[in-house]
Order: C-alpha cells, then sequence, then structure tokens
C-alpha cells in the first residue's frame, strides 16, 4: 500500500482507547488530532485547515457522536468530512443508522483489531484525499475561466454572476451598489501607431491603476477589447465619481512608456450609474444608464466621466480634459 499521509481527528470519551488508537495512525503515517468530547471535537475542527477523517466514537456524554454530526450537519460543515464510526456490541443500531444517513462513510464495533482500522482509516484518507485534489483542481479552473489573462481582472463571463450577487446584496441590505463603464480614449489610434503590443501594455497599465484605485470589496472586469466594468457595492453615484477621477488623477500621473521611448498620456471615459436605497431596479436597466452615460462622456469630449440622468442627487459635473 502507498504511503498515506492527511490529518485524523480521533474523538472518544475513553482516555486509553483514544490514545491507542492515536498510535496506531501515528504510526502509520498519519496526523492525529484527539478530543475527548463532542464540543471538544467541533472546537478542534474548527482550527483545522482540512480533516481527511473523524473517527467517532458514539457513545460519549454530554454530546453523543450523532448528535455531533447532526450539529455539523446543521451548519452545513459535514459535507467535504468523511466520518468512521465507532460503536460497542451495546449500541442501538439506530444509532448507527442515523450516523450513516447523515453521511458517515464506515464504522466499526468495539473491540476492534488495530490492523483493520488502520486499514480502514487509510482507505478513507486516500478517498479524501483524492476529493480534496480534485476539488482544488475544479476551483483552479473555475477561477481560470472567469480571469483575463492579460489584465489579471475578471473576465465578461464572470459580470453577470458577480453583479447579480452584488445587486442581491444591495435589495437584501438597501443598500447602495454603483456600476460604472470604463472606455480608454482612442485605443484605436494607440494600436495603429505604436501597435497591439504596447495597445496591450496599455492595457495592463490601466487594470494595474484600476486595482490600485479600488477597496477590497469592488470588482473590476475587462469587459470587452478596451472597456472595463467596475461594481463599487455600498457607492453611490457620488462615491463611485470619487472613486473614478481618484483613477484619472492617478492615470494622468503615469503616461505610457512605450518600448520605443515615446510616452503617450492615456486617458479614458467612464460613465456612472447606481442602484440607491430603493429595490425597484433591474439589473440590465443599471448596466444600460451605465452604458448610456458612457456613451454621453465619449460624445462631450471624452476623458471625462458622466454620471446617469436618473441621479435625484445633485452632483458636481465632473471633467478634466
Ligand atoms: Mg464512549
Amino acid at each position: 500500500m502507498p504511503d498515506t499521509s492527511g490529518t485524523v481527528v480521533v474523538v472518544d470519551d475513553d482516555d486509553a482507547t483514544r490514545a491507542l488508537i492515536a498510535r496506531w495512525l501515528e504510526k502509520a503515517g498519519l496526523t492525529v488530532v484527539t478530543a475527548s468530547s463532542g464540543a471538544d471535537a467541533l472546537a478542534k475542527l474548527d482550527g483545522l485547515d482540512f480533516v481527511h477523517c473523524m473517527v467517532l466514537d458514539v457513545m460519549m456524554p454530554g454530546m453523543t457522536g450523532v448528535e455531533v454530526l447532526q450539529t455539523l450537519d446543521a451548519e452545513g460543515r459535514l459535507g467535504q468530512l468523511h466520518v468512521m464510526m465507532l460503536t460497542a456490541h451495546a449500541t442501538d443500531d439506530q444509532d448507527l443508522v442515523r450516523a450513516m444517513e447523515l453521511g458517515a462513510s464506515d464504522y466499526m464495533v468495539k473491540p476492534f483489531s488495530g490492523p483493520v482500522l488502520v486499514a480502514r482509516v487509510k482507505a478513507i484518507v486516500t478517498r479524501a484525499e483524492r476529493a480534496r485534489i480534485a476539488s482544488e483542481r475544479l476551483r483552479a479552473a473555475e477561477q481560470h475561466a472567469t480571469i483575463d489573462p492579460l489584465t489579471g481582472l475578471y473576465n465578461r463571463r464572470n459580470f453577470e454572476r458577480v453583479l447579480h450577487e452584488a445587486a442581491s446584496r444591495a435589495r437584501r441590505h438597501k443598500a447602495p451598489c454603483a456600476v460604472v463603464m470604463l472606455d480608454i480614449d482612442h485605443f484605436k489610434s494607440i494600436n495603429d501607431t505604436l501597435g497591439h503590443t504596447e495597445g496591450d501594455r496599455v492595457l495592463v497599465l490601466i487594470a494595474e491603476v484600476i486595482r490600485q484605485s479600488l477597496r477590497g470589496e469592488d470588482h473590476a472586469f475587462r469587459y470587452g477589447g478596451e472597456e472595463f466594468a467596475l461594481l463599487l457595492p455600498g457607492a453611490d453615484r457620488h462615491n463611485a465619481t470619487i472613486a473614478i477621477e481618484r483613477m484619472r488623477t492617478a492615470l494622468a500621473r503615469r503616461p505610457h512608456l512605450a518600448k520605443s521611448g515615446v510616452t503617450r498620456a492615456i486617458t479614458f471615459s467612464a460613465g456612472v450609474a447606481a442602484v440607491d436605497t430603493s429595490t425597484d431596479f433591474t439589473e440590465s436597466g443599471v448596466v444600460d444608464a451605465a452604458d448610456r452615460a458612457l456613451y454621453r462622456a465619449k460624445h462631450a469630449g471624452r476623458n471625462r466621466t458622466e454620471v446617469d440622468a436618473a441621479s435625484d442627487e445633485v452632483l458636481p459635473r465632473v471633467s478634466s480634459a
């Protein structure tokens, strides 16, 4: 059998049994954390990143093994956890049935043989490790599919999902949320005169400026070729406009330096729209409003921010052309 490594939590109220099982499993190369009660087990699980297997005694004073499983289940923490129950001959079958229904993987009846217990725990650990690797790969693949490789920002594919989440939160908390559409000015001319490689570097530059200007809870997306979308939860039109002007100032300080040595000032136009504290909005409506404001910014001469006309607040007109 190949080497197995993993973390096992051993829960038993009987000191001798607990110590014996821990010694067997440690000898087999496993990392063991012990707990002497249900409450102790719940606390220990909290502090561990990943547990490959929990060996769980059924009969314990205070909180039985089945109650431990019920608690974990109610808190939604049982999902990835593989559990092996330990029972005595005297144990009511009902407890075992309930444990298996809750998702326990296996059980052993006391008194048990060390080698068999170790073999079964190792089999569980191997399965758990495979599942952990698979779910990590899946997460990495999902991450990969939603990131724009050039700028490292989320791509458009992820925009609708994140927008939907942000809108739901805004409705639930009656909190504002701003949507900004941002487009690099004269990008075609940058590509035409400096080449596409420099165009790509300009996109990277803008993405950096955006990232540095946002708060941790904000989201930035590469929406299209030279178009970016920003989601600013908690921000109204006014706050969003301030954030965008911060980006404009930062960008003005960092003209693009082409590999040829030529520098070129980069500017953008932006349209701001926001969900206010009312719940009467549609997600596409907010995006359309930001798009219309962006269109106005382009037509008013570029290098400026326009705010959605539906605003009920009086806002300073912002431009720095
Ligand atoms: Mg016991």
